[in-house]
Parts: C-alpha cells; sequence; structure tokens
C-alpha cells in the first residue's frame, strides 16, 4: 500500500464540540504529527467547554499540544446537547475563525455522527474550509454509530498509551460514565489497526472524502510541452 506522509503540514486546526472529543478522535495522530515534525501550528477549538470542565480541556489540550509551534486553545460555551438551536451562532463563529485560522489540516467530527453537537461542527467545517485537507475522527457512543473510514493512521503501542493515560488523567468529571474506559479506546485502536494492517497492531481511522494530488515543477513543464489543451488554444 502506498502511503500518504503529513511532512508538508505547517499548520493543523482541531475542531471539537466537547471536551474529550478530540483527544479521543485523533489525539494519537496528533502526538504522533507532533513528534515527527515538532513546531507545527496548532489551533484547538473545543466548542463546549462549560466552567466545570473548561480547566480540564484547556489541561488536556496543553498536553497533547506539547511539541507544537505556535499553540491556541480556543474554549467555547455553547450548551452540550443543543448546538442545532445555537446553528446560526456557531455558523457566525465559523466564519470569524476561516478568516484568522488558515490551515493545511483540519480535524473536525464526522458528518454522520449520530451526536446532533458533533454533525453541526462537521457540517460547519465543511461550509467555512472549502479549499482544505479535512480528515473527519470518529467517537465511540452507545449510538453505535461507527462506519467504515477510509484514512489510516497506524500508531506505536506507545502512542496510543500515552493518548490514554493522558485522557485517563485529565478529564476525571467523566470517570464516572460507563462508556469512559481505557479499555474502549485500546478496542478501537486495535480494531482500526487490524482493518489497516498496521505494522504497530494499533491505529486511529478517519473519513477522508477529498483529497487532492499535486505534481512536482519538473512534470508541469513537461505537461505544458505536450498538454492537447494547449494545442486547441
Ligand atoms: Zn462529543
Amino acid at each position: 500500500m502506498h502511503d500518504f506522509h503529513f511532512d508538508d503540514i505547517r499548520s493543523i486546526l482541531c475542531l471539537g464540540a466537547h471536551a474529550d472529543d478530540l483527544e479521543i478522535g485523533c489525539g494519537g495522530t496528533l502526538l504522533k504529527i507532533l513528534a515527527n515534525h515538532p513546531g507545527i501550528d496548532v489551533h484547538w477549538v473545543v466548542f463546549s467547554a462549560s466552567e466545570s470542565r473548561a480547566h480540564e480541556a484547556t489541561a488536556s489540550a496543553e498536553r497533547f499540544m506539547e511539541l507544537s509551534g505556535q499553540k491556541q486553545v480556543t474554549l467555547r460555551d455553547y450548551r452540550d446537547s443543543f448546538f442545532p438551536a445555537f446553528y446560526g451562532s456557531i455558523k457566525e463563529y465559523f466564519e470569524q475563525i476561516k478568516d484568522e485560522v488558515r490551515p493545511d489540516l483540519i480535524f473536525t467530527h464526522r458528518r454522520e455522527d449520530m451526536h446532533q453537537d458533533h454533525r453541526v461542527i462537521a457540517e460547519l467545517t465543511w461550509c467555512a474550509y472549502r479549499d482544505h485537507l479535512i480528515l473527519e475522527y470518529e467517537i465511540p457512543k452507545y449510538e453505535g454509530d461507527l462506519g467504515t473510514p477510509n484514512f489510516f493512521v497506524p500508531l506505536e503501542e506507545s502512542v496510543c498509551r500515552h493518548k490514554i493515560k493522558t485522557i485517563m488523567e485529565c478529564f476525571k468529571s467523566q470517570r464516572e460514565k460507563r462508556w469512559f474506559s481505557a479499555v474502549t479506546y485500546w478496542a478501537l485502536l486495535r480494531l482500526r489497526g487490524l482493518e489497516c494492517n498496521s505494522p504497530t497492531r494499533f491505529a486511529e481511522a478517519f473519513y477522508c472524502r477529498k483529497m487532492r494530488v499535486s505534481w512536482n515543477s519538473h512534470n508541469r513543464s513537461l505537461l505544458n510541452q505536450t498538454s492537447p489543451c494547449k494545442s486547441e488554444e
């Protein structure tokens, strides 16, 4: 299988509806990208981080972005589970950040996610960013909406352990919830690792709807010499 590389990425925008979404969905991939390319700028946005969870969200984001260059954490306080009711306001916020943040790579929720807040963020990401590489991450949940992802990032066991340890340590307020379990996260990482034949056995998975190919300058000059389109002009 020919592998994709994150080598040209200089700036990443991470969009999560709730505190802990980004960590669960793309935390391992972000750790791995930053370990391979320290100094990449990261803008981290959580749309619903109430006072009680704001501290957890900030502390966790700082740990996941430890190796980044410029970093910015933005916490909003839209009411959890009511994002569709604030659609206009959230869209206005997207209009604001799309002029301020011009990322090479965006992590956002999956468009088919069963959680209404996640879907709103996914939909508005695609509305605001129309010339960007967008990877949609997955969140295991009660609704059972896991699908068939098409973009896999193999991760070493040590990276997975780092991800899960940080989540478990930072989000103490979630510990009583049945879904909040290290085993849940290990299970999904192992399953996605199996599905992509990961050499490390583990992987995070994403939905990539569009990816554009670019050519190096040598190829471009050859094409210009022989282009049938050129001769028809
Ligand atoms: Zn969420």
